[in-house]
């Protein structure tokens, strides 16, 4: 079976390719295509934004498509940035200006009040129009500045539940047991598995 990643993103094509090793499935990413989609990503939620990508991919190809719309929940912020997380800063989505202006609009803000989430939902579009959503969440909350360098996005500002160090200071095997979208992706392996 083929299976499209219906991402641009590097990050997060190397996190969930790391999960994919199934036996039978051959995972394809926008390298392969010439003539990539452009989806708007225009739901007001994770689970629409999911859809509409994976959706956009699985129409454009005639293949199965994976997508991921994910996103980062500060309770500090009444859950912002959450569905808009990567172009919080504008509309370049630059990871760095994201976490400057995260940082701001926590200044001052004491620990207890530094909750967040992570989320992630996945969608998988089969070309018969069949649908299957997951969504996973990985609690923790806000440094008052950055540490480490692995991963992406928020990673280096988020500390996860139960470490004392952030998210970018973990190997990504290690990410991939906490995190939001470890934790979607083996939901949606185990559905894949079926599939196959
Ligand atoms: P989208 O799913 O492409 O709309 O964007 C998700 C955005 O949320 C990313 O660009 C990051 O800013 C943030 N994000 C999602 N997952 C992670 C993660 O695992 N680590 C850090 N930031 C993340």
């Amino acid at each position: 079976m083929r299976l499209v990643l219906a991402t641009r993103n590097p990050g997060k094509i190397r996190e969930m390719r790391k999960m994919l090793d199934l036996p039978g499935l051959n995972v394809l990413t926008f390298e392969e295509f010439p003539e990539w989609p452009q989806t708007e990503e225009t739901g007001e939620t994770l689970e629409e934004n999911a859809i509409l990508k994976a959706e956009g991919v699985r129409d454009r190809f005639g293949l199965a498509a994976l997508a991921d719309d994910s996103g980062l929940l500060v309770d500090a912020l009444d859950g912002r940035p959450g569905v808009h997380s990567s172009r919080y800063a504008g509309p370049r989505g630059d990871a760095e200006l994201n976490m400057d202006r995260l940082l701001a609009e926590l200044h001052g803000v004491p620990a207890p009040e530094r909750s967040a989430r992570f989320s992630c939902v996945i969608a998988i579009a089969l070309p018969g129009g069949e649908l299957q959503v997951t969504r996973a969440e990985c609690e923790g909350s806000i440094l008052t500045r950055r540490e480490g360098s692995g991963g992406f996005g928020y990673d280096p500002v988020f500390c996860p539940s139960g470490f004392d160090c952030s998210m970018a200071e973990l190997s990504m095997e290690e990410k991939n047991v906490i995190s939001h979208r470890g934790k979607a992706m083996r939901a949606a392996r185990i559905l894949l598995e079926a599939m196959l």
